[in-house]
């Protein structure tokens, strides 16, 4: 399960609605307790792919937060990102890119890849998922998102 505020939400709404049509990314930080995840801060981290259709996130700004969410007992727990036009799944690319170049090791293992469409910008529509691998749908494990009060008492 990924649990985050209506706050933290928001901010991912907002940060994708402003960068429509193209995709957006960013992180998602806080805490992880075995499978399931509590965010309790979201960055937005710049996309150098530019595109409607892909993310690529900037490696040294996430190098940076980091190092910073570290120093304040913190973690990384997860990627978000947008599809502006299209449903919230994973796309070949993102499936690509979760794992290193010719294997199926994850470059993130564990995270959770957060998925809002944005299609109907009215009604964003936001799916997780874990990617143990690169094939669709095998390897796509979808988790619980719940958008409520993160008190931290759950986990
Ligand atoms: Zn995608």
């Amino acid at each position: 399960m990924l649990q985050l505020s209506p706050n933290d939400y928001q901010k991912i709404i907002e940060h994708g609605l402003s960068g429509k049509p193209l995709e957006i990314c960013g992180l998602l930080v806080g805490h992880k307790n075995g499978e399931d995840s509590q965010v309790l801060e979201v960055h937005a981290v710049d996309s150098k792919d530019l595109s409607e259709k892909t993310y690529n996130m900037d490696a040294l700004k996430y190098m940076k937060i980091d190092a910073d969410v570290q120093k304040r007992g913190l973690q990384i727990v997860g990627i978000y990102h947008t599809h502006p036009a299209t449903e919230p799944y994973p796309s070949p690319t993102d499936m690509e890119r979760a794992h290193w170049e010719g294997s199926d090791e994850a470059i993130f293992p564990g995270y959770s890849y957060l998925i809002v469409s944005l299609r109907d910008p009215a009604h964003p529509e936001p799916r997780s998922f874990k990617l143990v691998g690169k094939r669709r749908p095998e390897d796509v494990q979808e988790e619980l998102v719940r958008i409520g009060d993160v008190s931290g008492e759950n986990l």
